[in-house]
């Protein structure tokens, strides 16, 4: 198998090809997209094909200093900057460090590339730091930002980068690409992972690795027990406590979709095969108007969590599921 970081996702191929063919690169590039789609292999497959001493067929060649430079996590010319844990804010020590980088002349003589990820965590200090180098670019240096949610960016700095958005991979390739990362998976297995993780293949991956599917039936099966009146909003919350929140405000986005879709009747069934008793029966017995309501309330949301608030886990829970069981008992 190819060595991480060298290639480019199958369905990121063609991006690749025009990039890789122009004939003068930008200095500064923000690669965007949903999560979960391959955007940070991109950026590092480009990182090492800008570093690479004699790039082949389009790629790093895996074999001059450079490129073992980079496998071996050392090369004096290439700096990643991250937030320190997972969530957590990029702050302006690590642009300062970035600044300087910038300011120092290649060690090897070619190239200084630097991947910024998620351009998004940057605090407002580290964006400005950065800004001032976007506004004096430095010769052979190249700033690679990688961002989901390029919208949070400051417009000054997107509009200094050359951005390429990255495609979403159609849901055959995503199969084809789960069957290959999951063998010992069945192709229904895949099929349900890819529809946790919104479509996006590198998310899938990772739901596996978190026994997303396990999680999942726990969650389908306490949301039937409350609706039955089997079990408290309170309970529930304790119950799920090792789900990440992440995938359990998704879920629940998902079956209000579903519910609309069906009270609409854009769709006969849901799209959630695990929840079509559920959504089938909420949907006939629901308010319009509640469930407008509901998903507004959902979505901002939805959005304080991927925005990394600070929000009281457990009360928001134990909120959510009480909305969702008086979608059904305001009639
Ligand atoms: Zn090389």
């Amino acid at each position: 198998m190819a060595e991480l970081g060298m290639q480019p996702c199958p369905w990121h191929l063609p991006a690749w090809s025009a990039l890789v063919n122009q004939p003068r690169h930008a200095h500064a590039y923000l690669f965007s997209g949903l999560p979960g789609i391959g955007k940070r292999d991109f950026a590092a497959a480009f990182a090492a094909w800008l570093l690479c001493e004699q790039p082949q067929q389009g790629q790093a060649c895996g074999q001059c200093r450079s490129c073992l430079l980079r496998q071996a996590g050392s090369h004096p010319d290439m700096l990643l900057l991250e937030p320190e844990e997972e969530g957590k804010a990029i702050r302006v020590d690590a642009v300062r460090q970035l600044v300087g980088f910038i300011a120092q002349t290649a060690q090897q003589g070619g190239r200084k590339v630097i991947i910024l990820q998620p351009a998004e965590a940057m605090n407002q200090n580290a964006a400005n730091a950065l800004l001032k180098s976007l506004e004096e670019p430095t010769r052979d240096t190249y700033l690679l930002l990688v961002s989901d949610q390029p919208s949070r960016l400051l417009p000054t700095i997107r509009s200094r980068c050359l951005v390429q958005a990255l495609p979403t991979p159609s849901r055959d390739q995503a199969l084809q690409w789960l069957a290959g990362q999951l063998p010992e998976l069945s192709g229904q297995q895949h099929d349900a992972l890819l529809q946790m993780a919104a479509g996006a293949p590198l998310r899938a991956l990772a739901l596996q690795g978190l026994e997303a599917a396990v999680l999942r039936e726990k969650v389908v099966e306490g949301v039937k027990e409350l609706l039955k009146g089997q079990v408290s909003a309170s309970q529930l919350t304790d119950r799920w406590s090792s789900v990440p929140l992440e995938l359990l405000v998704d879920w629940f986005c998902s079956w209000t979709l579903d519910l609309l879709k069906l009270h609409t009747q854009a769709l006969d069934q849901p799209e959630n095969s695990d929840m079509d008793k559920v959504l089938g029966y909420m949907a006939q017995r629901i308010q319009p108007l509640a469930l407008g309501q509901w998903q507004q309330w959902l979505l901002e949301h939805r959005g304080m969590i991927l925005g990394k608030a600070n929000l009281n886990r457990a009360l928001f829970i134990e909120a959510m599921l009480i909305q969702w069981k008086q979608l059904l008992e305001r009639r």
